[in-house]
């Protein structure tokens, strides 16, 4: 019932005419009659991943979520911005993040901070470090020494991500008080970086020089091109599907962005003019469908990562809460490694040099979008954007980090943790709420 629209456009598409032609006067039916069939990249379908996620997955997130251990994130919001001068302070009030007050953080989180603080100070002053324990036991003070910077140059090129949380200024913000949602951050602050992403850190096909990348012209690029942009393309759609399923409706009563009241919800005119192919030159449906794609590629790291994860003790100090949480992690992993059509990595960067070259480029891209998210100009964008990054960015050290087949060299840090769960969250609540926009329109 729920897909009847698309599944009817799928046949209409078949005939002559653009699909949205025929659904006159009802033309923002547009936005989902193209949004089906195979996923780019992948060997599944739309609607087995809109079933399998708002069945399967979304309820089991929803509740882990709110676990304790998930909705504490560190973050340094105030670093500067390293690649231009930005003098947009932002006054809307939508904007604030509460960062979290000491007694508010479990002792148990921000002990294990602190431990893990403590050991790698033991780690640079050459003290006891259990990984290179177990690599030898026998070498020398001086070659353990020289063992520790090489694990350091290591770690540094195992990762996506700047890493935020051992800043001095980084603060625990309690993610349930400061949801992502419709901020009004827009204007030249905002296309700034979003034009930095597209223009200057993806792949592009030679002397194309738009913001985004139509589909007729990604076919140009390799398959690793394609994924690294299919994948910023559909955080960038899910960032847009949060601000439209969660807008300021009483903005059209009079309350301005300053106002400390507000009430949010679903918006279909902001929806559809995001994502109706008449508003965006035919694009809005391909930037859905990407949507599904990286929900997919970090639905496979967590299924590839589930050994490592199901070790995990999800410490926050509350023995009974600690429990739950390592059960619900395990029953959600154990779904996600049923899917049976995963994305399929070991097809990227295979072979010669120019794979290796390839890799290379696409981490540095990737690392630079991290880096980007300090210039963002509202800080509750800021929060959910280097939240999303990081998750984003830990999937693909998942996915594509050498070391991950080693077992005892493979580690992920709590902030990263949290940040894989909440940002495949974000994915999530995205096609979920894709559904409440689709019944909207058939209403
Ligand atoms: C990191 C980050 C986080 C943000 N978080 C929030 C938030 O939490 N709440 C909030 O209200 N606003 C947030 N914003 C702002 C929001 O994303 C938009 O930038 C803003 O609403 C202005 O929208 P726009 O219509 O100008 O188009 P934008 O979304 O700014 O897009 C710019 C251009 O990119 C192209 N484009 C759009 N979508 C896609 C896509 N999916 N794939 C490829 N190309 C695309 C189009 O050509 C579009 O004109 C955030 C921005 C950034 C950079």
């Amino acid at each position: 019932m729920l897909f009847r629209t698309s599944r009817l456009c799928l046949v209409l598409v078949v005939v002559t005419a653009p699909c949205w032609a025929y659904f006159e006067p009802h033309t923002h039916d547009a936005c989902f009659c193209q949004l089906s069939g195979r996923i780019d990249e992948c060997t599944c379908n739309i609607d087995t991943v809109d079933h399998f996620n708002n069945v399967k997955v979304y309820p089991r997130l929803r509740s882990l979520l709110l676990k304790d251990y998930f909705r504490f994130f560190k973050a340094n919001l105030k670093r500067e911005c390293p690649f231009w001068h930005d003098d947009s302070k932002c006054a809307m009030r939508y904007c604030h993040v509460q960062a979290c007050g000491d007694g508010d953080v479990p002792v148990g989180i921000k002990g294990t901070a602190k431990l893990k603080k403590e050991e790698k100070e033991e780690d640079t002053c050459g003290g006891s470090d259990k990984e290179l324990d177990y690599l030898n036991k026998t070498i020398s003070a001086k070659m353990k020494k020289d063992l520790v910077m090489w694990t350091k140059y290591d770690d540094a090129n195992d990762n996506f991500c700047v890493v935020d949380e051992n800043d001095e200024d980084a603060e625990y913000v309690d993610l349930l008080l400061n949801p992502e949602r419709f901020t009004g951050y827009k204007g030249s602050s905002a296309n700034r970086i979003w034009n930095s992403i597209y223009l200057e850190n993806c792949f592009r096909p030679k002397s194309y020089y738009s913001l985004y990348i139509p589909s007729s012209k990604l076919n140009s690029m390799c398959l690793e091109e394609r994924v690294y942009y299919r994948a910023i393309s559909g955080l960038h759609t899910s960032i847009n599907i949060h601000l439209c399923a969660n807008y300021l409706l009483s903005h059209s009563n009079g309350l301005s962005l300053t106002d400390p009241k507000g009430e949010w919800g679903p918006s279909l005119v902001e929806f559809e003019r995001r994502f109706s192919p008449e508003t965006t030159n035919g694009e809005g449906p391909n930037w859905l469908r990407n949507l599904y794609f990286i929900y997919l590629l970090e639905l496979r790291a967590l299924a590839k990562a589930a050994p490592y994860l199901e070790q995990e003790t999800f410490y926050t100090g509350n023995e009974a809460e600690d429990f739950d949480t390592q059960m619900a992690v395990k029953d959600l992993l154990n779904i996600a490694k049923q899917f049976p059509n995963h994305f399929d990595e070991t097809t990227m960067f295979t072979g010669s040099a120019q794979a290796a070259r390839l890799k290379h480029e696409f981490k540095e891209h990737f690392l630079n979008v991290t880096r980007i998210m300090d210039c963002v100009g509202c800080d509750k964008c800021k929060l959910w954007g280097k939240l999303q990054t990081k998750g984003l960015g830990t999937a693909l050290k998942i996915l594509f980090s050498q070391k991950f087949n080693q077992k005892k060299l493979f580690q992920l840090q709590r902030e990263e943790i949290v940040a894989l769960f909440n940002a495949f969250g974000r994915l999530s609540t995205s096609i979920y709420k894709l559904d409440n926009f689709r019944e909207m329109l058939e209403h």
